[in-house]
């Protein structure tokens, strides 16, 4: 690798901090030794330069390979890389209490100025990697039930042999607890957790209790915002969620919020540590209308219906916070102990409960929003990873969990899918090369897909748009799966019956 010039780098870095608003000119000198240090360095020469960067990565990555030549990264993996350039980051960074304080300061005046100055700070600090972020592809595929939105993550960056080995080799510290913890901020990372020298986290109260707001650094869509309690302890659906989702909209009336089930394969990734998602963002299932509306007598500032989505959702919309939480509980407690043979819903085998729900909160004006999602995460012989789980027929699509994101509309699908993609569009496209791409071990899985497609006419000028398409049409079938309650006569039929016994 080519010398590189510290001082140099350094500049632009120091550039690109006054320029986004990191530091102000007063801190400069302060910053500039900070980096210095992290970097084992002693000289400095400032230089002079005209640029603009949209982001730190280009002189991140010269200081890294800097380091690397110096033989301070070893083995020099992404994780390593990761965590100096966080390290880097961080000596441009106000403290935690200054950015809260900033936060509060901006919200007392305007609530979406305070998230916008927070994201803008979770951007620029690199947190958020939005030179990786913009890797991911993107789009929207119409279904009957609306234009949902697909996404392949490209952004998460895959573990190295050597990563993996060295995270198998570290030891075991227990600390932080887990990947949401508070404890996070700051922590400059482990070969088993991410690096987060440059996080910073805003303190929120939820119904008198300690919680706070942070960014997901790896945001699926806009302001994808994470909320964790203070404390560590499990995700757990209750009458508290409720309480704490719409406190939550009255706290930041211009984000949705929801949590994820508390049960495996229905769930989130992590249970472990109770959590929401939210931001400012409009999912598809927000826009689905109701498709027949409900009464629950007892409710009369409550209006209640079953929404047109493929999995199985009852929405609660209404003025008065403690009546939605009353009726949300109500319908929780009937669904964890509701079984309906007839449609397959056993609430238990032996002690174990399937049943639970996924919560979405979310303002309409100055009426408060609920959708509860019906979940239930039973296995069979015919369907093992789960019967209201992505069936064995779409697994060459997906064939992880279907949490709180994608229950709303948005697909996040395996990086592997984009060349598996590009090979089946040159199939299409090429038909003679069809058999040699259909020998490669990743395109098995796709041959029915592919015959589908071919007997549907797609070719080469169509083929990119029907995969798409058919992509979109598949993830729509996949909610479907996990709906407890299928669209179908029969279907809506067990679904009143549910309603109706609440
Ligand atoms: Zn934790």
């Amino acid at each position: 690798m080519s010398e590189v010039n510290v001082s140099r780098e350094i500049s632009r870095l120091i550039r690109y901090g006054l320029q986004k608003g990191l530091l102000t000119p007063m801190d400069e000198a302060y910053a500039v030794n900070r980096l210095l240090a992290v970097l084992g360095e002693t000289a400095f020469e400032k230089q002079e330069m005209e640029e603009t960067l949209e982001n730190p990565a280009e002189p991140l990555t010269r200081l890294c390979d800097h380091a690397a030549n110096r033989g301070l990264l070893s083995p020099d993996t992404q994780d390593a890389r990761d965590q100096l350039d966080t390290e880097l980051m961080n000596c441009l960074m106000p403290r935690p209490s200054e950015v809260a304080e900033k936060f509060y300061a901006l919200y007392r005046e305007d609530k979406k100025a305070a998230t916008e100055y927070y994201y803008g700070l979770s951007k620029a600090s690199n947190y958020i990697r939005t030179d990786r972020v913009a890797r991911d592809k993107q789009w929207t595929a119409p279904t009957p039930y609306g234009d949902l939105v697909i996404t392949i993550n490209l952004s998460k960056p895959e573990k190295d042999p050597k990563a993996i080995a060295a995270a198998k080799n570290a030891p075991q510290t227990g600390y932080p607890k887990c990947a949401l913890c508070r404890e996070n901020e700051g922590f400059q990372g482990s070969p088993n957790q991410a690096a987060r020298g440059n996080h910073r986290l805003i303190p929120l109260t939820l119904c008198g209790e300690p919680w706070f707001l942070q960014y997901s650094p790896y945001v699926y869509y806009n302001e994808h915002c994470i909320v964790l309690s203070a404390e560590h302890r499990p995700m757990k659906v209750s009458r508290a969620s409720f309480e704490h989702l719409l406190d939550f909209v009255t706290v930041l009336p211009h984000y949705f919020i929801g949590s994820n089930a508390d049960l495996p394969i229905v769930g989130g990734s992590i249970l472990s540590h109770d959590h929401f998602q939210g931001g400012n963002y409009e999912f598809p299932m927000a826009k689905a209308p109701l498709r027949e509306s409900l009464s629950f007598p007892g409710f009369p500032g409550v209006e209640a219906g079953i929404v047109n989505w493929p999995m199985s959702v009852i929405r609660l919309r209404g003025e008065k916070k403690e009546e939605l939480v009353e009726l949300a509980d109500r319908i929780l407690q009937a669904w964890r102990g509701y079984s309906d043979e007839s449609a397959e819903i056993l609430a238990f085998t032996g002690e174990t409960p399937h049943n639970t729900i996924t919560p979405i909160a979310r303002r309409r004006g100055e009426a408060f929003e609920l959708d509860l999602v019906l979940r239930n995460n039973r296995t069979t012989e015919e369907h093992p990873l789960g019967l209201f789980h992505p069936h064995g027929e779409y697994h060459h699509i997906k064939k992880e969990n279907i949490g709180l994101i994608e229950v709303m509309g948005l697909a996040i699908l395996p990086p592997r899918l984009l060349s598996e993609m590009e090979l089946l569009r040159e199939a299409l496209s090429v038909p003679k090369k069809a058999e040699e791409i259909f020998q490669r071990p990743e395109m098995e899985k796709h041959l029915t897909w592919y015959r589908e497609l071919k007997a549907a006419g797609v070719n080469a000028e169509n083929a990119e748009k029907a995969i798409k398409d058919s992509i979109g049409e598949i993830f729509g079938k996949i909610l479907g799966n996990a709906g407890v309650y299928k669209d179908t006569e029969e279907g809506r039929a067990a679904f009143r019956r549910f309603c109706g016994s609440v």
